[in-house]
Formats: C-alpha cells, structure tokens, sequence
C-alpha cells in the first residue's frame, strides 16, 4: 500500500527556525533536522493550504555538509537550529538568507551580499548566559526551555556558552538543591528562583531573578559563588525581583548581595560600563568587527553630526565619536542611557550627547528643534525601525544611513520604505555572524542619496 504523505526529496534550503525545506510536486515541505544537500525521505504530518510539515523518516543520501551535532541536547533545544550543518555552510546559508529578504522583500534585486563574516572561535562564544529555572525542590531543573513551551529541561552542558558560565550554573544547582530552595513554579506562580544569568566582560556578574525578595542562604551562595575558580573575578552578585506572572525576564528593583550591578568590558579601546539590564552584544569575537565595519560605512570626516539610534549603552556612538563632529544616541532603556552619560565620560569623549526615550518619539522633536544629522546609525531590536522614525530620518535628509540590523526582513522593510519614500539606495549588505549554529544574522548596510532635496 502507498502512502501518498511520504515522498523523497533533495533538501533545497533552511527555514528560518534551521528546518530543511523539501518539495512534493511543487508543494512546500518543512523538515526538522534535515540538512540543505541530504536526500530525504520524509512523511507529511501537517498540510497548510501552501506549505506543510514533515517528519524526516530516513537521510537517503547525507548531505556532504552534514555533521554530527556536538551537543547532546541538539533536538531538545531548539537554539542552535543549525549545530547538525557545518560551519562554512552556515555562513553560506546566512548569506542566502540576506540575499533573498533583500530582493524578496526589500525589491533590492542587483544588491550585493558579501561573504558572511565568521565567529573565531564559533563554540563558546557567548559573554552572556541566561537560564530559566524550574522544576520542584526535590527536583530542580536549570536549563533552557522545551521548544514551543515554557518546561525547563535539564541541560548538561552547552556548546555556545562560556565555560564560566557553566561553573556558576552547576555551584547554583548545587546550593539550591543542598538549601532546598525552591524553584519558581510559572503554571501556581509560587516559588522563588526564575532565572540565574551571568555576564562576562573585564570580570564577571551573576544575577539571580527571584519571585520574592527573601532568599533563604544567600550568604552561603555568596560565599560559593566568590570561591569558584573562574578566568575572571566576580565583579558583582545581584538578586533581581520579578514578583510578576509575565514571560519578561527582569523586573523592576534589585538589589546587590555583593560588588556592582555592573561589569566593564572592552570593544577595540573603548571601555565600556554595563548595566545587567542593557543591551550588550552577545558575541565579543564579532562585535569589534561589527562596529568598525559601522565605522567604516559612515566615512566619518571629523565634521559630521552623527545621530547613533537604538543606542544601548553607546557602544556604536562612542564608537564613532573620534571621528565625528558630535554624536548623538537615542535609547529607550534609562539605565542603558545613563551607562552611555558614564561611558562618554569614562572614555574622555566630550562630543556625545545622549537622550532618552523611543527613537521615534525623541528625534522629530530634536529635528525640529534644528539638529540635523548628516550620517544617521540605527541599530533596532528584531521589530525593525518605527514607520514615524522612518519619515522623520527621511525628511531630515542625511547623506548616509547605516543600518544595523539583527532581523534581516525588517531591514528590507525598511530600507524598502526608505528608497521609495526618500530616495535612499542601497547597494550592498555586509552579514556578520554574531550567533553561529542558530539561525539568527546580523547584518550591516549602507543607504545612501544622491537626489538633492530641498529641506523645508
Ligand atoms: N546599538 C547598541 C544597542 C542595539 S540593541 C549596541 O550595539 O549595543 C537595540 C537597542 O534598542 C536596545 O538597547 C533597546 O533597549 C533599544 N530600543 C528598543 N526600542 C527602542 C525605541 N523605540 N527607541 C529607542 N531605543 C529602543
């Protein structure tokens, strides 16, 4: 008896959550596991209207860019989507992946993608570690979450993270288990421990995000945690309070058990303070890249006023600083804002200025009230840049953008918007791979204008 749901098919590409994407007379079919070049053989389980979804019976023929994944939680996980594909195939996929939103999304269709930049090394990279906790106190998981679902699952080890992180992970289970503290329990909202996170840069900081305020044997905590032999020292242990029932990680107050609520850390020869609520880039062996290839786009003169948008803690304006005439960064998150003040000040950098508040609440007033940037940096989450910031960059009229994006298909969107609106052209995309083995890219692109408008 035939089965008209089970099909062979080569693997074509990669879906953007690392599945392979086969075809069954024509029909799109998405393949968890299998690897861009296999041969499969697959069994439809879910028929949507254009696409489905298939369950991978047997690799026929391997692809010769499949490898063996390194981590034993590779099909629990669901972060690193691409552990089971080689390295240099990854970064070709990723440069697809550019190539493809730029000219099906954003209508680029003679741009030009470069070589994706590497990750050296591309296995624990992460500065920063974070970990949901759950569980019961005869049974306490720390890990990461099941995909599509909030169950923490046990993890072992991790491929990307850094071998610090590991230490401090295994010295909390420890102390939660020996002291019987209890971990949060997300469906009764009771418990306490929600999450243990640290973050790496000149030292270490370790926060711990708590459902209540009282922890029990948090002294013995800080005397394990201040005993462990790390490459760095711990510069900081705080204890984070979400009393909230939300998916957000942090809450709102804190409060120190030891050190600081911040770390230093160095990008190129700037000195970099960081709050544990900002954003700071997960990957240092990429980050220094990133933003000299922002640096280099920009081809500062010395008499720029640069406007650095999505600012975090003012890496990229400090960045850019020597060699403009002023910078200024816009941020929404007030302790972000405030570690820029601090990092202009700590690097002597008097030509920054920094506000806060939404990119594209604060910059039509700014405009208006008669700065006008030449070069504009944006540097958005996920979501991409607000339709309002859009227009008012737009009308200001800069001579360059400088998109930095982590979601390539709003930075077609955008940059889609920007050439049809104002003008702004783009001609090639530099990928950067911040987050090897998982899906995710970042990418920079320069838009310029040559049109002349006349500024009203
Ligand atoms: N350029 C920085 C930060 C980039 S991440 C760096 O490279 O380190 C994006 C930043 O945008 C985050 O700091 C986030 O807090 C901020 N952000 C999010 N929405 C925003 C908005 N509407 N306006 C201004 N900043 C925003």
């Amino acid at each position: 008896m035939t089965n008209s749901n089970i099909f062979t098919s080569p693997i074509y590409s990669v879906s953007e959550d690392g599945s392979g994407i086969a075809k069954c007379d024509g029909y799109t079919v998405f393949v968890k596991g299998a690897v861009i070049g296999d041969e499969c053989k697959i069994e439809i389980t879910k028929r949507n209207k254009t696409y489905g979804f298939g369950k991978l019976l047997e690799v026929i023929k391997p692809s010769p860019s499949r490898v063996e994944p390194i981590c034993p939680q590779f099909h629990a996980c669901g972060g690193c989507t691409l552990l089971h594909t080689d390295y240099d195939t990854q970064l070709k996929i990723k440069r697809e992946t550019v190539l493809n939103a730029l000219t099906r999304i954003g209508g680029f269709e003679d741009i030009f993608v470069h070589d994706t930049t590497p990750s050296v090394p591309n296995f624990n990279y992460r500065n920063k570690s974070q970990y949901p906790v759950g569980g019961s106190v005869n049974d306490v998981k720390i890990g990461f979450y099941a995909p599509r679902s909030h169950n923490v699952v046990n993890s072992a080890s991790c491929a990307i993270e850094n071998p610090d992180a590991r230490i401090i992970l295994d010295a909390f289970r420890a102390w939660m288990e020996k002291y019987r503290i209890a971990p949060y329990n997300e469906a009764e909202h009771k418990g306490t421990i929600r999450h243990i996170y640290s973050r790496s840069g000149e030292s270490i900081m370790v926060v711990i995000v708590s459902r209540t305020r009282e922890i029990e044997q948090l002294d013995e905590l800080k005397n394990t945690l201040l005993n462990l032999k790390l490459s760095k020292p711990i510069g900081g242990i705080v204890v984070n309070i979400n009393s909230q029932k939300t998916n957000t990680i942090l809450g709102k107050y804190d409060y120190t058990i030891y050190g600081e609520k911040f770390i230093y850390a160095k990008i190129e020869e700037i000195t970099y303070k960081v709050n544990y609520k900002s954003f700071f880039q997960v990957n240092p062996y990429t980050t220094n890249l990133l933003y000299k290839k922002a640096l280099e786009l920009c081809a500062l003169t010395g008499s720029e006023t640069v406007f650095d948008l999505y600012c975090g803690i003012g890496t990229i304006s400090l960045f850019l600083a020597k060699g403009a005439k002023k910078v200024i960064g816009v941020e929404i998150v007030p302790e972000a804002i405030e570690d820029a003040r601090e990092n202009a000040k700590l690097n002597n950098i008097e030509n920054a200025e920094f506000y806060c508040g939404a990119a594209e609440d604060v910059c039509p007033p700014l405009i208006k009230a008669g700065e006008k940037a030449d070069v504009v940096v944006v540097d958005p989450p996920r979501k991409g840049c607000d339709e309002k910031l859009i227009d008012a960059i737009g009308k200001m009229h800069p001579d360059k953008i400088v998109y930095v994006s982590c979601n390539v298909a709003t930075l077609a969107r955008d940059a889609k918007l920007l050439r049809e609106k104002y003008g702004y052209e783009m001609k090639d995309a530099f990928p950067f791979d911040q987050f090897p083995h998982s899906t995710h890219i970042e990418c920079v692109a320069l838009l310029t204008n040559s049109i002349c408008v006349e500024v009203i």
